[in-house]
């Protein structure tokens, strides 16, 4: 019997430690506020409590929340009071410790990476610094505007020999410049606002404690940093340098392969969607004696999986020629311990024709999807090969949730890795006039005007890697 005050860090839930991890997974109560790292408790398998603002509203009054950890605290339960960033600032943790200490309930601090830290590094700035900053100091901007007499130390705070970092500050904003010009800071002095800090949407503005009153339409949450190191973000912002900074991506290709595309447009700075309108289910088949044939065609990722269930290892392939549609069906390959024979420079269909058409081969064998197209089966079968063709799996729609389908609607772009893709997007209702279509290849492009719908862009090479590529050359030159 524990409650455990618990830091989930400033947004980006890569931020929360392996320690929150592990308690908020071993949870049978989670007491939270609002800003909680986006889909940390997805799934979490514990009663959820939200004890912040209501709706809006005025924030539930700090007795309720202690009464509610109290009570949960008796109870015997695993208990998890989850706050952003750190509990300890600013978070109200050290009242929260004392009233379970108080009431005899055990507890234990987890702290988290504060957003006093984290949304400057985000944004570039160093809170310290060898040469402009000895110090920081963490301090609340939000004071009741109703109090007579302001409860900071205005004059100690403007000759603080250091970066100060305040927090809860933007509609005060103009005032705390105010009152540190008039405590002595120069009025040029380097002030940086970051809004969302960590969070895809992440702002910065950069400007100095003499015009920083004027600037509009700075949002909450933000950090407010006030000294020379805030400057050096001029040189050091790396987050909002990314090309795809303020982009989001939706990604429609099935969730078993849409990670790793997922984390390549991350790293580029995208928001990104991972709208799955497909998904393969493996088809019931009985393949015969793969060494009867003297060529295997592979033409998916998926497909060289879904074979490998049906093989007893890699040696079954050891006489047979094997083409692999693209760079990476031949990485599936691989990972299944064949190096494909065969793999064109083009990634389609008609790329592995044009690959095979100087050697000749008897028996052919063809593994592949239900829906796949037959421009290679019949090429080979008018060279005279016996084509065998084996279904080994199919592609089906995966339903989308009405707010992951709008999110994906909404998007700057929308990726399509394949016709299934667009057709089960289509059909979940998922929008091809608002977003930027990105297409993977030729096929994938007919199957959108089938819809009516023209891409903006059709990757070449045809791989995910290409669609990237196209994906980043058109964010840039189109400005979008
Ligand atoms: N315990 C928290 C702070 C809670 S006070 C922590 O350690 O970070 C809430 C204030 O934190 C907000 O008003 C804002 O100033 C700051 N804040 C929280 N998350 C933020 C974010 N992602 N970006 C910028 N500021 C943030």
């Amino acid at each position: 019997m524990t409650v455990y005050l618990v830091g989930a860090g400033p947004g980006d839930p890569g931020l929360l430690t392996v320690r929150a991890r592990e308690l908020i997974d071993a949870a049978d109560v989670i007491l939270h506020d609002r800003l909680i790292p986006p889909g940390v408790l997805d799934g979490v398998d514990a009663e959820l409590v939200y004890v912040g603002k209501q709706g809006g509203g005025p924030q539930m009054p700090q007795e309720e929340i202690d009464r509610l950890l109290v009570e949960h605290g008796r109870s015997g339960r695993t208990v998890v009071r989850l706050k952003g960033g750190d509990p300890f600032v600013f978070g109200r943790g050290g009242e929260e410790a004392l009233v379970l200490r108080e009431a005899g309930i055990p507890y234990e601090v987890v702290p988290g990476v504060t957003a006093g830290i984290a949304a400057p590094a985000y944004a570039g700035v160093p809170v310290t610094h060898r040469e402009l900053a000895s110090g920081v100091a963490f301090v609340t901007g939000h004071e009741d505007p109703s109090k007579p007499d302001t409860a900071l130390d205005w004059p100690a705070l403007a000759a603080f020999p250091g970066t100060l970092v305040f927090y809860m500050g933007v509609k005060a904003l103009p005032r705390i410049a105010s009152q540190l010009i008039a405590g002595g800071r120069p009025a040029s002095e380097p002030v940086a606002v970051v809004e969302r800090g960590t969070l895809p949407g992440q702002k910065t503005v950069l400007s100095t404690l003499g015009e920083i009153g004027e600037v509009q339409g700075i949002r909450a949450p933000a950090i407010t940093l006030v000294g020379p190191v805030a400057a050096l973000r001029e040189q050091l912002a790396w987050l909002e340098a990314r090309p795809l900074h303020g982009k989001t991506v939706a990604v429609t290709r099935a969730r078993a392969q849409a990670s790793a595309l997922a984390a390549r447009l991350r790293a580029l700075g995208a928001e990104v969607v991972e709208a799955p309108a497909i998904r393969t289910q493996p088809l019931p088949v009985t393949l015969g004696d793969v060494r009867a044939y003297d060529l295997l065609c592979v033409t998916s990722p998926t497909g060289a999986d879904e074979l490998f269930r049906h093989l007893r290892d890699a040696r079954e392939l050891a006489g047979v020629t094997v083409a692999a549609i693209g760079p990476g069906t031949a990485r599936a390959l691989r990972a299944h311990g064949v190096e494909a024979d065969v793999v064109p420079e083009r990634a389609v269909a008609e790329g592995l024709v044009d690959a095979l058409q100087d050697l000749h081969f008897r028996r052919v064998l063809v593994a592949r999807a239900k829906e796949g197209r037959d421009v290679l089966i019949d090429a080979l079968r008018e060279r005279g090969a016996h084509v065998d063709v084996v279904a080994l799996y199919e592609t089906v729609a995966e339903p989308l949730d009405a707010a992951t389908r709008d999110a994906a609607s909404a998007a700057d772009y929308v990726l399509f890795t394949s016709g299934s893709s667009v057709r089960f997007f289509a059909a979940a209702g998922g929008s091809l006039a608002g977003p930027r279509l990105a297409s993977i290849g030729p096929a994938t492009s007919a199957e959108l005007r089938a819809h009516g719908a023209e891409p903006h862009l059709e990757a070449d090479p045809h791989t995910p890697d290409g669609l990237v590529a196209a994906l980043l050359a058109d964010a840039v030159s189109s400005g979008t």
